[in-house]
């Protein structure tokens, strides 16, 4: 019997293996087949802990039986209080800069990027309507970026095959160039002409491109670039979906440069990977700019889950981790557990660019053909399924973002996989 689900990024035509999972824990995945998976990528970026961390679990079953969901415009209810007031209290603080202070729920990744843009025009829109400033819409991206696959999303992101089709319905945007080590002046210069323009905005993924290939920046870049949309008084939006809850070896990826952005989207470990939930940030000045005894200066975003009770209260336990146990001791741990195995892939001849951010370690496949719509990821998610190993490469980059709680054991045999399919699938073999 086929099934009716049309699952996301997956050619249905090349009939590849759907593994049917019926249970998680820790990294680990059980199949019903009996067998099980490491879950090298912590499905999809989202689990931090391990999957089905007990105390976010009972988190979870408490609230369910407690208060399920509640209209958010104009209610309230305590899960969400705790967790805005958790997450003012984690943001990275920079003197002279203004914290952010202000949190706007919604319910994925690509909706608190939509809602920062949001923030962003409106902010603007509304000094317009005092006489302050021009109206701003422009946004700055960053080359190679991914911001998340609704339209607006698409619109900020790199544009290529997998948004092609909708290319008629996306907006304009100013693209400044990645900063390669050797191009970082090009790129400070482009980002400050581009400024002086007067966009409303310059949205980042803080130190990684998460989608675009786990590319890299050093911290000093950010905190040059935000220095520059600073210095033009353009909103610096950082877009921590991916990189927040620990992922580049801090909890938030901007501490490590110093930076405090005037808006930033968080969502994917919000909720330690459990449910889904996500949080736009901003500064005060983004929100006064909104209040007003005047209805049409509202911020004018909802959707029916927001802040959904049973997602807020798994997020309030997730801060309560945070706050009560050692995660930075295991984020430490497994940070030192890639570097030490890494050295193992970083002289085989069939890889090239290793590169680590915290608990992110990717590499590139020296493969024949590499493009991003040859053969080669789904021969590479097959080889590494026959493993025992859910990893899913992006062309030919094979990256690894584990769940905290990956075992040194379980290391091993993921680096020892790894290895094999530089033997199996190299150009030099
Ligand atoms: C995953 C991701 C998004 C989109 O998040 P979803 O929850 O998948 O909508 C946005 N930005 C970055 C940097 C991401 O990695």
């Amino acid at each position: 019997m086929t099934s009716p689900v049309w699952h996301p990024f997956t050619q249905h035509g090349l009939n590849e293996p759907i593994p049917h999972v019926v249970r998680a824990e820790g990294a680990t995945l059980h199949l019903a087949d009996g067998s099980s998976l490491i879950d090298g990528i912590s499905s999809w970026w989202v689990t931090t802990h391990g999957h089905c961390h007990p105390r976010i679990a009972a988190a979870i079953a408490r609230q369910a039986g407690q208060l399920d969901q509640l209209i958010f415009a104009g209610y309230t209810h305590e899960p969400a209080e705790a967790v805005a007031r958790g997450l003012v209290d984690l943001m990275p603080q920079v003197p002279g800069r203004d914290r952010l202070a202000h949190v706007f729920f919604s319910d994925s990744g690509s909706t608190a990027v939509e809602v920062a843009l949001k923030m962003a025009l409106g902010y603007w829109h509304n000094r317009a309507l005092d006489g302050l400033d021009e109206a701003r819409s422009r946004i700055l991206v960053l080359e190679h970026s991914y911001h998340g696959d609704t339209i607006g999303a698409m619109s900020i992101g790199e544009r290529g095959v997998y948004n092609a089709a909708w290319t008629p319905l996306l907006f304009d945007v100013g693209t400044i160039p990645f900063p390669h080590p050797d191009r970082e002046q090009e790129a400070l210069a482009a980002l400050a002409a581009a400024c002086a323009q007067q966009p409303a905005a310059f949205i980042v993924e803080p130190l990684i491109l998460g989608a675009g290939g786990m590319l890299t920046y050093p911290p000093h870049m950010l905190r040059a670039m935000a220095d520059i949309c600073a210095r033009h008084d353009v909103l610096f939006i950082a877009d921590e979906v991916m990189t927040g809850w620990g992922r580049t070896g801090t909890l938030f990826a901007c501490e490590q440069a110093g930076v405090a952005p005037d808006i930033m989207a968080v969502a994917k470990g919000i909720t330690g990977g459990a449910i889904p939930l996500a949080a736009t940030l901003a500064t005060p000045r983004i929100f006064e700019a909104h209040r007003s005894t005047d209805r049409a200066r509202l911020f004018y975003h909802s959707s029916s889950y927001t802040a959904n009770a049973i997602a807020c209260a798994a997020a309030a336990e997730n801060l309560a981790i945070w706050r009560e146990e050692d995660v930075r001791g295991r984020i430490d741990a497994l940070v030192r557990g890639i570097a030490d195995r890494l050295a193992s892939l970083a002289g085989h001849p069939a890889f090239a660019n290793p590169r680590q951010l915290g608990t992110i370690m990717a590499i590139d496949l020296l493969a024949a053909d590499a493009g991003y719509l040859s053969d080669l990821a789904p021969r590479l998610r097959a080889f590494f399924l026959e493993r025992g190993l859910l990893l899913r490469p992006l062309g030919n980059t094979i990256y690894l973002m584990p769940p905290y709680c990956i075992d040194a054991q379980q290391l091993d045999s993921v680096f020892a996989a790894l290895v094999a399919a530089g033997d199996r699938f190299g150009m030099s073999s």
